[in-house]
């Protein structure tokens, strides 16, 4: 039997001392594969739920106070629930926490007095989304198997990120995080909310690899980015007014707007355009069995966001430049937000041991740090873990 929950009880009681009707639930991190920043511009992304994961342990509390206890960061927060309506953010770790429980109350649903322990194997701040991790491992945690739909409980944890925390995130971590399966990639489509399974050739793995950095610029660099793609929206709507999101335009249409939006706005706009075209041409390429062409298309999508969208580093860049010119890889590209966190490696299976140690290595040697490695390994999304 998986040792984890037995180990995740013992945690519980040593923190909060003895406790009955204990249940654990688990959320999942993810790797996007391809399609980055598209999400809040209603586009297509493609990630994997990966078997990194939050898990939380959850037993009802006889005061009417929710305690939930980090063992990642040893830090304990907690809030009496009639003051969680009112509740502002503390700009720390307990506001992901805090802004789905508010969030689960502002629904209807009630949340109930509760101890919780966090527990997440998923690097948190690397890319790999811990954050939705955390949110949709507690919302589940608080629901505590009351219906709700999937949907429903993506986007409440969505809304948790974007009015509490204050990230102006997508859908695609949180809906990942819910809708993740095993064995296989999910498209999805950010505007209808239709995602697609998408089962990955056989002959490919796929690796992240953890610069181990995480530059202060990131998240108010995000900021600025979704702004500038509105800012691109609103001139492309004089001519187009149509137009309500970036999905809505084609590369023809940029073309044709050159005199009009201003280089950086375009620039940008050029990303999202061209990225969700690789999205698409990636899952056919997959579905071919074309691992050249999939290669070719994780390659240009970093360029496109280190160029276009300026979303990368010196970090990422030496580590995507270091794995195409090794063996057996067919493509590599920054993953998640950028200014540091991942790069997903795509490899041929019997190269991809000597790989992580080239990799490693030379990246130990230009920046002094060692690199974790992550196998990617999809998984299911959300869901009770039954063997306590
Ligand atoms: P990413 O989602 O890529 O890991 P984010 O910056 O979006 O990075 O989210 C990381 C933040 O999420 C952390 O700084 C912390 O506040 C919170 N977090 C994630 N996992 C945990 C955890 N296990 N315990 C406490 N806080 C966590
Ligand atoms: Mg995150």
């Amino acid at each position: 039997m998986d040792g984890t929950p037995r180990f995740l009880a013992q945690s519980f009681e040593q923190h909060f001392g003895p406790a009955s009707a204990l249940r654990v639930f688990r959320a999942p991190g993810r790797v996007n594969l391809i399609g980055e920043h598209t999400d809040y511009n209603l586009g297509f992304v493609m990630p994997m739920a990966l078997d990194l994961a939050c898990f939380t342990v959850i037993a009802p509390a006889p005061d009417r106070v929710l305690r939930v206890y980090s063992m990642n960061l040893e830090q304990e927060g907690s809030w009496p629930l009639d003051a969680i309506p009112s509740a502002q953010p503390s700009r720390d770790w307990g506001d992901y926490v805090l802004g789905v429980a508010r969030e689960l109350q502002l629904a209807g649903y009630g949340v109930p007095a509760a101890n919780l322990l966090v527990w997440s194997t998923v690097p948190v701040g690397s890319g790999l989304s811990s954050s939705a991790a955390i949110e949709v491992a507690v919302a589940a945690a608080l629901l505590g198997g009351r219906s709700i739909e999937p949907l429903e409980l993506a986007k409440l944890c969505r809304r948790a990120e974007n009015n509490f925390v204050g990230m102006p995130c997508g859908i695609m971590d949180q809906y990942i995080a819910v809708f993740g399966r095993e064995g296989a990639a999910v498209k999805i489509d950010c505007r209808s909310l239709d995602h697609e399974v998408v089962k990955l050739p056989a002959q490919a793995e796929f690796l992240a690899i953890n610069t181990m950095v995480k530059h202060e610029l990131g998240s108010s660099a995000y900021r600025h980015r979704v702004a500038e793609c509105a800012a691109a929206v609103e001139v492309i709507r004089k001519t187009h007014p149509q137009v309500q999101s970036l999905r809505d335009v084609t590369s023809a249409m940029l073309a044709s707007l050159a005199d009009q939006l201003p280089p950086v706005p375009a620039k940008r706009a050029r990303h999202v355009v061209t990225e969700d075209e690789r999205v698409e041409a990636f899952v056919e390429a997959s579905r071919q069995g074309d691992l050249r062409r999939m290669g070719e298309l994780l390659v240009a999508s970093h360029r496109s966001l280190q160029h276009d969208y300026e979303v990368s580093c010196e970090e990422l860049d030496f580590l995507v430049d270091t794995a195409i010119s090794l063996p057996g890889v067919y493509g590599a590209r920054m993953t998640g937000g950028g200014f540091g966190g991942c790069t997903v490696n795509m490899v041929q299976p019997e190269h991809a041991l000597r790989f992580q140690a080239a990799i490693s290595e030379a990246y130990q040697k230009r920046f002094g740090l060692t690199p974790e490695i992550y196998p990617c390994r999809p998984s299911a999304g959300v869901g009770e873990v039954t063997a306590l």
